[in-house]
């Protein structure tokens, strides 16, 4: 689902549990129709051909989250850059690298400021919104919800690597997540632990192609159209909703590690690991207080 993995562990009565998880991924598989512009009666598709629409449901809470990040980033996180990723094909059979004059028109139409305040776009305003740096996280949050009211008491649900933990594990006060080794993601940078939390994290070695020797990884720079080169490798965020640690990471990745890090630092309820180009791991102030450890492998 959502182009990964998604994973679900979680402790209730043997009744409770099949139909739970059931109506989770049920309720994952709207939130992921509802922020793709697949089919032409959608919302986001109508947008792009600058329909007069009205913003609602999923939708608006999935935008009010990506423009916080956007606004308090200045643009880092950019839910507008749907024709530049497009051009790129990240995801799809035939990603490729755009010429600079393609790269530039796409721009064109790109731009979070353009996004009016008012939850209805006006007629005659494409905009081409691509919503993969959150949505997925979202889609987690709502999971949970729906976990939550079936009844599950403690859980942990997983979108390949974006995920979220909720209630105790019996017997044990933390959950232990793995953060990759973004040089060799089959091994662990370390683990952290948590109580309730949302962890997600972007890097350059989750979906990329490589050309004489460079690679061009999906997390693009809204400043140029272009992968970010920020002299990070991997973004690890933990907060208490999945949306908001999903877009979070994202920014932050393009940020770099010292823009990044004061991003974390002035938001309320975040914290972050940051492994850099030269494999130093970076965390912020808030880790090792509050519920969250971090230890390096
Ligand atoms: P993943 O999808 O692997 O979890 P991210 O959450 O970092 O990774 O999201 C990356 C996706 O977000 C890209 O595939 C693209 O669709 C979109 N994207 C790329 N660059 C940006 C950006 N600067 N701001 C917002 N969204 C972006
Ligand atoms: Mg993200």
């Amino acid at each position: 689902m959502m182009g990964t993995l998604v994973e679900v562990v979680l402790y209730a009565d043997k009744e409770t549990a099949p139909e739970a998880s059931k109506q989770a991924f049920e309720r994952m598989l709207v939130v992921e129709r509802e922020a793709h512009a697949s089919e032409e009666s959608s919302p986001l598709y109508r947008l792009r051909k600058g329909e007069g629409v009205v913003i609602e449901g999923d939708l608006a809470l999935i935008l009010e989250v990506a423009m916080k990040v956007s606004r308090a980033s200045a643009g880092a996180f950019d839910p507008t850059l749907g024709q530049v990723v497009y051009l790129w094909g990240f995801g799809r059979e035939d990603p490729r690298i755009p010429g600079p004059e393609e790269i530039q028109t796409a721009m064109k139409n790109a731009g979070y400021l353009g996004v009016p305040e008012e939850q209805c776009c006006p007629e005659g305003l494409g905009i081409w919104f691509e919503l993969g740096g959150v949505a997925k996280g979202y889609a987690v949050d709502e999971a949970v919800r729906t976990l939550q009211e079936a009844g599950v008491r403690a859980g942990i649900m997983n979108a390949g690597g974006d995920l979220r933990t909720f209630g105790v594990r019996p017997g044990r006060e933390y959950w232990n997540i793995g953060v990759q080794d973004p040089e060799n993601p089959q091994e662990l940078a370390g683990v952290l632990k948590v109580r309730e939390a949302a962890v997600a994290t972007s890097g350059d070695y989750q979906r990329f192609l490589e050309k004489d020797g460079i690679r061009y990884h999906h997390i693009l720079d809204p400043a140029t159209g272009y992968p970010a080169r920020s002299g990070l490798r991997g973004t690890t965020v933990i907060a208490p909703d999945c949306a908001t640690a999903d877009a979070l990471a994202t920014a932050t990745f393009v940020l770099g590690p010292e823009r990044g890090l004061a991003l974390l630092e002035g938001w309320d309820d975040a914290e972050g690991v940051l492994i850099t180009n030269d494999g130093k791991i970076l965390t912020t102030s808030g880790i090792g207080e509050g519920g969250i450890k971090f230890e390096k492998r």
